[in-house]
């Protein structure tokens, strides 16, 4: 399987995910037009992308989706609340969406989609497993806490793509109105980086190998407070051999081949 973290962050969030010949995105916040010069990048034609899969109904994931809509037919994938308050926004009621439910896999080619529900102050927020031969990438970017069943979807997994939105400090010392802080802060908010650590502590299975640190907040998070924080249950669990794979909202991530077991 290959990831790429096209970009993450309030401003905007894209993940590609490829196997076995399938090409998926996860999100579309970043516009029609950056999207494709970010997977050029990758070369990969948009035209090859069999569909765009939705986590939740938030600006920062779904921006200008009737514009992609005009210019290309990718399939979209989202549950029904999430598919309908998109639609909403973008004042559209004719998208031919895919619709799927939450706990209910399903097949994109030859990926494996299992969509779970996390709690986030959108419609229906989901996270997502996506599995292809033998290799699993679990993915929770938007999450105000981890649940037991978003622990039990990102166990066994041989890679994950992670919320490290907020350094907690930094947050409350931000200029921000107190309101928006709680939104934050809350269980419908976003996972801070010690928050982001201690799941990830309690998910930590032999066959992880690589975690994207990603959603990062720009005004109240740096990748090495993220970095710090995640590293620090690593090295008390012994497995500073996994990889730490850091996200912009501006740039493309590394590219990364997990190989099948
Ligand atoms: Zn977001
Ligand atoms: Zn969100």
């Amino acid at each position: 399987m290959e990831i790429c973290v096209l970009g993450s962050g309030s401003s905007g969030n894209c993940m590609y995910v490829a196997g076995g010949g399938t090409r998926i995105l996860i999100d579309a916040g970043l516009g029609i037009r950056e999207t494709t010069a970010r997977l050029a990048q990758l070369n990969v034609p948009l035209e090859t992308i069999q569909g765009v899969l939705f986590t939740h109904d938030h600006a920062d994931h779904c921006l200008r989706v009737d514009a992609w809509r005009r210019r290309h037919a990718t399939p979209f994938y989202a549950n029904e609340a999430t598919a309908a308050s998109i639609e909403q926004n973008v004042q559209k009621t004719d998208f031919a969406w895919n619709i799927f439910e939450n706990g209910s896999p399903f097949l994109i080619g030859q990926l494996r989609v299992e969509p779970f529900s996390v709690p986030h102050d959108a419609a229906d927020a989901v996270g997502f497993v996506i599995a292809e031969g033998g290799v699993r990438l679990g993915i929770a970017t938007d999450l105000g806490m981890a649940t037991i069943l978003i622990r039990r979807k990102l166990a066994e997994c041989d890679a994950l793509i992670l919320e490290t939105n907020h350094d907690v400090e930094m947050l409350q010392r931000s200029e921000r109105p107190w309101a928006v802080i709680q939104r934050i802060r809350g269980r419908q908010g976003h996972l801070s980086n010690e928050d982001a650590a201690e799941l990830l502590a309690s998910v930590l299975s032999p066959r992880l190998r690589t975690v994207f640190l990603a959603h990062l907040s720009a005004a109240c998070n740096s990748p090495v407070l993220a970095e710090r924080a995640v590293r620090a249950v690593l090295q008390q669990a012994n497995r500073e051999d996994i990889q730490l794979v850091h996200t912009s909202p501006d740039t493309i991530s590394a590219r990364i081949e997990i190989p099948a077991p």
